[in-house]
């Protein structure tokens, strides 16, 4: 059996292609680190699993020996050439040449889902996208069962970050809203070819059936989390009243006193609870 390294170098010379840097291109070249996906995202044969990004097929082929089925969804033609040819004996295999930003999830998964399967998506994400992927996958508000996918250490950090914490920014919240993260594994950048700025991390995101907070308008609550990180500095009043959210200072003084928020407190010190309750209390005001 040839290693993931082997096998990059040789498809990449058979094909003469080389890995197209604006589609994100860093292919996965370490067997451990591919161990490690296949065992955080817990697949089994009757699950449907949805790889985004199958690049060479490196981590699909390990999907297609583990999963029932697996979509895999590239937007790279000479990608999707060289997947045709590797994997068109496996009958679970399904291959779309399209932007998964484009893509219309829930349909995919009717289609080939049944109330039984349950719906994994797990992949190595190009990078250039990783946030509207990842934002995409939990407000389309698909059923799916979690998300294993790798993303840069920075964006990891971010995500798995406990909101309130230094390190946590609106991809916290927002995230831990629907999901919970972990962190499953550090990836060195030489784990990749070829070698990118930066290191990875593979997360995991297991999505809740039920958000842990009660939010009355979705919409405001996002809006408001996102007002109060875009003037990371400032206080959270200033965020709301510059953003339009809400601009009555007396309204402002009434709600952040129910809540027991001081005046001067920045956006990033609340707790997801605390978000929800000022975006209940906001709606019921404006
Ligand atoms: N899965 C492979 C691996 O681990 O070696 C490749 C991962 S590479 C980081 C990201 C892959 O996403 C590339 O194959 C790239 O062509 C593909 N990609 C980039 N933008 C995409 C998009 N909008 N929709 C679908 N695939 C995309």
């Amino acid at each position: 059996m040839q290693s993931s390294l082997e096998d990059t170098k040789y498809i990449l010379k058979k094909y003469n292609i080389k890995a197209n840097k604006k589609l994100g291109q860093n292919f996965l070249i370490n067997d451990e680190i591919i161990e490690k996906i296949i065992s955080a995202s817990q697949i089994n044969k009757e699950d449907l699993v949805i790889e985004i990004g199958p690049g060479l097929g490196t981590l699909t082929l390990k999907l297609l020996e583990n999963a029932g089925k697996v979509i895999a969804i590239e937007l790279d033609t000479n990608m999707i050439k060289i997947l045709k040819d590797r994997f068109n004996l496996y009958d679970n295999f399904i291959l779309l040449n399209e932007d998964v930003l484009k893509v219309d999830l829930k349909e995919l998964i009717s289609k080939y889902s049944n109330k039984e399967r349950k719906v994994k998506v797990v992949a190595n994400l190009p990078y250039y996208i990783t946030t509207p992927i990842i934002m995409k996958l939990l407000e389309d508000k698909i059923n799916i069962d979690s998300i294993t996918v790798m993303v840069q250490k920075e964006v990891a950090d971010r995500i798995t970050a406990i909101p309130g914490d230094k390190l946590s920014g609106a991809i916290t919240y927002s995230v831990n809203y629907y999901a919970e993260a972990n962190n499953i594994a550090f990836v060195d950048k030489n784990s990749f070819m070829p070698v990118p700025e930066v290191d990875s991390e593979v997360i995991k995101l297991k999505i809740r059936n039920k958000s842990q907070v009660d939010v009355e308008n979705e919409e405001l609550f996002f809006k408001i989390i996102k007002a109060s990180f875009m003037q990371r500095r400032k206080t959270l009043v200033n965020g709301l009243i510059n953003s339009g959210i809400i601009t009555d200072k007396n309204d402002i003084k009434n709600i952040f006193e129910e809540i027991g928020l001081n005046l001067e407190i920045r956006g990033e010190k609340l707790t997801i609870q605390q978000f929800a309750e000022l975006s209940n209390l906001i709606g019921k005001t404006i």
